[in-house]
């Protein structure tokens, strides 16, 4: 095509070494030079008076060398007096050459560029960048100096040579490099043009505003940064047009089987769980794949939805896989699905990495005949070798772990019968709306807004683990009065092994401490089968304590579970100790949950765990979270794609978010072939590819 799309090694004086220290960058081609953007800048377009430095002061200077001596204090140095007659300044050089020492005459003048700061002599500038100069000789920059992120091995004037090259060659092929953003829309939006945009910023003009360049909300960089969110949107509006423009199995009516199951549950649907349930059949009696995020708070009852769902893929004679986070998650939805479907005479089944043999072999047969009508696993689902015969529907639970390409993935899944499969996807992260819009621009979201009736807020208090012996003592009392409770061990330093250490040495002090009571223990590092064992006990109630790692985190269900201990609550998360809290407060009794700190607390944990205190408002929580940790921590690693941008931040950039999807649509309208090289441009060639719709 033409010469910007061409690798780096193209251009003049780039070696195998040199394109891998720009590789390091995430620099292939010439064009992506040209989207590597200066983190600051420094003025050099003119010379500053001696007399109005001040300390912190990048600045050009010129003068007259006064004196020049070496200087032996504790570090020996090259001291050189500079006057320019508004006053007096020193430049010291801990390294320097004899030839050096020769070069400061009294009377020479000097150019110097660096730092000033408050040093032994009045202002100095340590090692500045200098050259020697004659009378009259004017040596300043044209534009602000740009200053590159770059690596080790490549300096700055290396990197302004090379983004320089590819800016000249952009000068002599402009069509090079379209403007995907038509004219009408940079109008509508006020939006600087492309090449306008990015000459601005590697070469700023010297009245540029460094402040605002620095704060990165120039309007050249909002531009800049707004393109590529419309490129992340325009990628998940990409993928969502793929799956639905094959054709799914249109489920229509489930209704008796529904209302079997229904008349069985010890409680009626609430009205948000029976609006969603009208927005989710609406969606799968047509032929078209659905799409649809469903958030709901913890404890809102999400379960119960995606069983009625399932319900219409069955009596619509489909399969159903439900996917969970995690084996421990897969492992009690299996026991529910299968206590509230084997009386239906639905064949329920459970799949995940660690079923092995036979079984295996086993249960993939019996999902390739249609024998099993419903399959609750982890990830191994959806993995090549596991063939279904007619996979209506794909629930995915806690979808912040699950990402665009795994939705793609799906697709094939419906391969025997030709159809994808509806996909419903549950989460209980409640994000904000503008950044749900951008996030999941992929999918239509229905919010269960109502928790079932007659639930209790649970109560929080924090507690300084100094006191651990009276919280030990309100186990035993709560234990005696037939309740059960979790200890939660957390992470520590982020390692696994250390994190189920520590549940393994709480488990061995608290049955020690706590001898009348029968106590269990999970975590992450235990065998499936075990896991599952000590849930199950839990669950019957045949144990009275379990003691845990944070993998109980999402999902379980106990809820005759009305006491949570969560140790060290300050490593984590506002969002992740919500859904920790979460599993108590579930039945009808009142429930209480201790946040058992290491003091001292810093004012930030302080602030987190008076959050926890104060409400049990996930969306509140959430806003608060966002607020405290940015938005790349909250959307979790599936949104990495939104989380890892090159120019946009979602923090700085959060107003524009607005403006994407409004921007989006007006594009898909009015210049429906920009998109795919835009998605190209940002998110690299594969994702450019499901821009060929
Ligand atoms: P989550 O949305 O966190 O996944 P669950 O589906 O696990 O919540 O439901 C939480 C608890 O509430 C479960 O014990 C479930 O049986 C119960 N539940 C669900 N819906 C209702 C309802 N309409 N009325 C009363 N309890 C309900
Ligand atoms: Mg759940």
């Amino acid at each position: 095509m033409s010469e910007l799309t061409q690798d780096v090694s193209a251009l003049k004086g780039v070696g195998e070494a040199l394109s891998g220290k720009l590789g390091r960058l995430g620099v292939a081609s010439i064009a992506d030079l040209l989207f590597h953007l200066p983190l600051r800048y420094q003025d050099r377009t003119r010379v500053t008076p001696i007399g109005t430095l001040r300390a912190g002061h990048e600045a050009v200077v010129q003068g007259e060398v006064a004196a020049c001596d070496v200087i032996k204090g504790r570090r020996r140095s090259l001291l050189v007096r500079l006057t320019d007659g508004s006053g007096i300044l020193s430049l010291r050089f801990f390294h320097f050459s004899p030839a050096q020492q020769q070069q400061f005459q009294p009377g020479t003048r000097v150019h110097a560029f660096g730092e000033a700061r408050a040093g032994a002599t009045g202002l100095e500038i340590y090692h500045p960048e200098y050259r020697l100069i004659k009378a009259g000789e004017a040596v300043v920059d044209e534009h602000l100096t740009p200053l590159y992120p770059t690596t080790e091995g490549l300096n700055q004037a290396r990197l302004r040579g090379l983004i320089d090259q590819a800016m000249r060659l952009l000068h002599e092929a402009p069509a090079a490099l379209p403007d995907w953003i038509p004219t009408s829309l940079r109008e509508r939006f006020q939006l600087p043009e492309l090449h306008a945009a990015l000459d601005y910023l590697h070469h700023p003009p010297p009245e540029a505003d460094l402040e605002q360049l620095k704060a990165g909300t120039h309007p050249t960089q909002r531009r800049l940064a707004l393109e590529e969110l419309l490129a992340h949107q325009l990628s998940l509006r990409v993928v969502r047009q793929r799956i639905q423009a094959d054709g799914a199995p249109p489920l229509p009516s489930g209704r008796s089987l529904q209302a079997r199951f229904v008349s069985k549950l010890p409680f009626s649907l609430t009205g948000a769980q029976r609006r969603v349930l009208d927005e989710i059949g609406r969606d799968i009696e047509r032929a078209v794949p659905m799409l649809r995020l469903v958030q709901g708070d913890v404890g809102s009852g999400k379960t119960v939805v995606a069983a009625m769902a399932a319900l219409t893929a069955i009596a619509g004679g489909c399969q159903v896989a439900m996917m969970a986070p995690t084996e421990l998650l897969a492992e009690q939805h299996y026991r529910t699905f299968k206590d509230w479907f084997e009386p239906l005479g639905i064949e329920v089944a459970w799949l995940a990495g660690k079923l092995k043999g036979k079984a295996r072999l086993d249960t993939k047969a019996a999902l390739a005949d249609g024998r099993i009508q419903l399959v609750v696993g982890t990830h191994a689902l959806f993995q090549a070798d596991v063939h279904f015969q007619c996979l209506g529907l794909a629930i995915i639970d806690e979808q912040h772990r699950f990402g665009v390409h795994q939705r793609l993935a799906l697709r094939e899944k419906g391969e025997a019968a030709g159809l994808t499969p509806h996909q419903l996807v549950m989460t209980a992260t409640p994000i904000p709306r503008t950044l749900a819009m951008s996030a999941y621009a992929d999918l239509d979201v229905s919010v269960i807004d109502e928790l079932p009736p007659g639930r209790t807020p649970v109560q929080t208090v924090a507690v300084p683990d100094e006191r651990r012996p009276e919280v030990v003592a309100r186990i035993e009392r709560a234990c005696a009065e037939g309740r059960q409770a979790y200890w939660v061990c957390t992470l520590i330093e982020e390692s696994e092994a250390l994190q189920c250490q520590a549940a393994e040495a709480t488990h061995e002090s608290l049955t020690e401490a706590l001898p009348g009571l029968a106590i269990g223990l999970v975590h992450g590092r235990m065998k499936a089968g075990e896991k599952a064992e000590v849930m199950a006990a839990f669950k019957d109630g045949e144990l009275d304590l379990l003691i845990a790692t944070t993998v109980i985190e999402v999902g379980v269900d106990v809820p005759n579970a009305s006491l949570m201990i969560i140790e060290n609550p300050e490593r984590l998360g506002l969002s992740q100790l919500h859904q920790l809290r979460g599993r108590v407060g579930r039945g009808a009794t009142e429930s209480f949950c201790v946040l058992l700190y290491h003091p001292p607390l810093s004012a930030h944990s302080r602030e987190r765990l008076g959050v926890m205190r104060e409400t049990t408002d996930g969306f509140r929580i959430a806003e608060k979270d966002l607020e405290l940790r940015g938005p790349g921590e909250v959307l979790g690693t599936r949104q990495t794609g939104l989380a890892a941008m090159k120019i946009a931040d979602l923090e700085r950039d959060r107003d524009l978010l607005e403006r994407v999807g409004p921007l989006a649509k007006a594009l898909l309208e009015e210049s429906p072939a920009s998109s795919a090289p835009l998605i190209r441009r940002w998110l690299g060639e594969e994702a450019g590819r499901y821009g060929q719709v």
